[in-house]
């Protein structure tokens, strides 16, 4: 059977992972917000792209420089996909460890390649080193409470090449290990082919989890407020319809509060736009304070928020409302006093035709109401 021979593979290994830079590269360049890990991602494939042109150039350069550089060329790689994956996941890299690793790995490489030339050995050491870290980056990806595709997809690498690092150093035990990385047998041809997929794999895994992690930040974006971390209106008003939609199902009350802060305007003209923010932020935070878990604040624009509440009805709404609004009245250290206006409205008032605009702009009307009595209280339809 023909088949490729390694130096043919590595070639191609390489220039797979050169590509797989300039993706990268050009990934980090374009991504709007920095994205934990990329970094390291990106150098990765471009010292397995120059580890391949070290082996590839066997023969040709000294025979010390192309072991030495290949193989500390590929360890740093594989070690640096393992850095880009703890950057992705907020984890301390802790380099030191590494650094001794590689030390050691050389020093021994040295004696075997100038004082005691044994290729066997230096296999060994190799494989074992490259193992150490795809464990170690398993055990990391193992370490995560939640994995996606892309986390699957490069743990199954992972996992693969550390089994094929594993049966390889089995082999060079049982005497298999061949005279040189470039020689043309079976053994030699599958274990650069699998390093070499691998390194392309671990790439399009990296691309993966730089993908999903955008995509997380983009459905946070839409979701939430950026400033205060309650609701978007749009995501309120889409959690809005779910619960009106199962309130009239089970006939279950179902009521909303909008709360306009008091004279905000002079909040910002008196303290600034900076102590502005922070009222809202505080506010937010309060009114989160005097709701159960399933209630939930949204955003409505400016510093007008709304609050939904499931299962109340419109006076346990009422009561609610006041409760939030005096918390919010209690004067707090490092803050200008503020007050809200609330307004109330329930489904109970109009069970079979209230849509979620109904229902929003009934409490708007009753917010009004609290506003024209004099503001800091909550109204309500017929007062
Ligand atoms: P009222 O009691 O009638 O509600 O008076 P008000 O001053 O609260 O109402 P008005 O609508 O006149 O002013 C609202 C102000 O809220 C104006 C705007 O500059 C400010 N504002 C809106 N969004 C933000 C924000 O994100 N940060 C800050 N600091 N201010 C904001
Ligand atoms: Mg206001
Ligand atoms: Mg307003």
């Amino acid at each position: 059977m023909h088949m490729l021979d390694p130096r043919s593979i590595i070639a191609l290994g390489g220039f797979m992972a050169l590509l797989m830079t300039l993706v990268l590269f050009f990934m980090r360049r374009t991504y709007p917000t920095p994205i934990g890990g990329l970094r390291e991602w990106t150098w990765a494939p471009l010292l397995s792209f120059l580890s391949a042109m070290s082996f590839m150039l066997r023969d040709r350069i000294p025979d010390l420089l192309s072991i030495l550089a290949g193989n500390l060329l590929l360890f740093w790689a594989s070690y640096l996909y393992y850095v880009g994956s703890q950057r992705f996941f907020g984890e301390k890299p802790r380099m030191r460890r590494w650094a001794v690793l590689a030390v050691l790995m050389t020093l021994v490489l040295l004696w075997f390649v100038v004082v005691r030339p044994n290729y066997a050995v230096r296999l060994a050491v190799v494989c074992g080193a490259l193992l150490s870290v795809f464990v170690a980056h398993c055990r990391l990806y193992l370490r995560q409470p939640e994995r996606g595709f892309a986390a699957w997809f490069m743990l199954g690498t992972l996992v693969l090449q550390a089994s094929a690092l594993l049966v390889r150093m089995v082999l060079v035990w049982q005497g298999m290990a061949g005279r040189s990385i470039l020689e043309p047998t079976l053994v030699q041809s599958l274990y650069v082919a699998i390093y070499c997929l691998t390194i392309l794999a671990l790439a399009i895994g990296a691309i993966l989890m730089v993908t999903d992690a955008l995509r997380a930040k983009f459905e946070q974006l839409v979701a939430y407020d950026p400033l205060t971390g309650s609701l978007s209106r749009a995501a309120w008003l889409a959690a809005c319809q779910r619960e009106l939609d199962r309130a009239r199902r089970h006939n279950r009350p179902l009521s909303v509060l909008l709360i306009d802060l008091d004279y905000f305007k002079a909040v910002n003209d008196t303290h600034g736009h900076r102590m502005g923010d922070q009222v809202l932020i505080d506010f937010v935070q309060r009114a989160q304070g005097q709701l159960r878990a399933h209630d939930s604040v949204g955003r409505f624009g400016g510093e007008e928020f709304l609050v939904l509440l499931p299962e109340t009805g419109s006076r346990a709404a009422t009561f609610v409302a006041e409760r939030i609004r005096s918390e919010v009245a209690r004067p707090h250290s490092g803050l200008p006093a503020y007050t809200v206006s609330v307004g109330v409205a329930s489904i109970d008032e109009n069970p079979e035709l209230d849509t979620v605009d109904s229902l929003v702009e009934r409490a708007d009307q009753s917010m009004y109401r609290a506003k024209a009595l004099g503001r800091n209280r909550t109204g309500w339809m017929g007062v």
